[in-house]
């Protein structure tokens, strides 16, 4: 399949960007990777009259931590620049964003897909989504009126959708603590699919290293949009030592407390299910051994 007609602009600065967003309104797409937007093209699910491009905007890409301990990523950085990113910039506090970049997709998608790209397109099961909405995340956008400050929590609308107004560029996402007791996991039927259900956790342990203090949960898949999981949270708040029956508790919980999409061509609400018993408890064995 083709693309339906489009008129291409490439973008010489944000300012000009964004002025030129806000005066083709909703008839105009960003694109960056083009990894999602172009393939959407392609099967006519969008049909945007103009595209903005913006992958040659300078000073959008790379990594770089603040004294204050945040880690900012540019939003046109691509996941492969992350994934093999020095550890100088993504040391052990960070590891598990690295560790995630390798579940996206293939190869050369991850070297032309962009961080931005990702969290825009707010696919539920997108890793990067999950990782914002599970450690925090701060999304920074630049419209005609100036730069918003978006939480991840806020950020998310459903699928597909977020709180970006249409002449608003994500310019960066910001961390703001490190997570070093964190690990995403997840399951595909093929390897480079998107997730069936992705599952993401972030232990706090205490100075015996042994003991679980509190913890945060995450899931891909389970619903519109990535969401928290409270009540496996207070599993984890109760504490413990940091071990198979914790994390157990933890991850049956979780798989009891969100209502999954019945019967799509991913499996029924009852194999998501089972897919989060495994893989929360499995996320949890992966953060402590990192
Ligand atoms: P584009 O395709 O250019 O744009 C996507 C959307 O975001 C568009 O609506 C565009 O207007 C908007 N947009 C882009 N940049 C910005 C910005 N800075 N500000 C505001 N809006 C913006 N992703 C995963 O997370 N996990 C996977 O397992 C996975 N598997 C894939 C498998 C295949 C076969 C393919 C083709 C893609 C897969 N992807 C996967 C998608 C990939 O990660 C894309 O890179 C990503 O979703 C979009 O990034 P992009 O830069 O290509 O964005």
């Amino acid at each position: 399949m083709k693309p339906a007609a489009f008129t291409y602009h490439r973008a010489r600065d944000i300012e000009g960007a964004t002025r030129l967003l806000a005066e083709l309104g909703d008839e105009a797409k960003i694109i960056a990777g083009g990894q999602s937007l172009v393939a959407m093209m392609n099967f006519r699910l969008a049909r945007p009259q103009h595209l903005v491009d913006i992958s040659g905007l300078t000073g959008l890409d790379g990594m770089r931590g603040h004294p204050d301990g945040a880690l900012h990523i540019g939003a046109l950085t691509t996941h492969h620049a992350v994934e093999t990113a020095p550890s100088a910039v993504l040391g052990p506090g960070f590891a598990v964003i690295r560790d995630a970049m390798r579940w996206i997709g293939h190869l050369p998608i991850r070297t032309r897909g962009t961080v931005g790209g990702s969290l825009a397109h707010a696919d539920s099961t997108a890793e990067w989504c999950l990782l914002a909405v599970l450690l925090d995340a701060v999304l920074v956008a630049q419209g005609p009126g100036g730069e918003r400050r978006i939480g991840a929590a806020d950020f998310f609308h459903g699928y597909y959708t977020t709180a970006l107004e249409p002449d608003e560029i994500l310019v960066e996402v910001v961390f703001p603590r490190p997570a070093p007791r964190a690990a995403l996991t997840e399951f595909a039927e093929r390897k480079g699919d998107f997730a069936t259900v992705a599952a993401a956790v972030d232990l706090d342990l205490a100075p015996d290293g042994g003991t679980v203090r509190a913890g945060r949960v995450a899931l891909g898949g389970v619903a519109p949009l990535p969401v928290r999981v409270p009540e496996a949270e207070e599993v984890l708040g109760r504490g413990g030592p940091a071990g198979p029956r914790l994390f157990a508790e933890c991850a049956a919980t979780a798989a009891d407390s969100v209502d999954p999409p019945t019967d799509d061509s991913n499996g029924s609400a009852h194999y998501r299910r089972v897919l989060i018993r495994t893989l929360v408890a499995r996320a949890c064995e992966e953060a402590i051994s990192r």
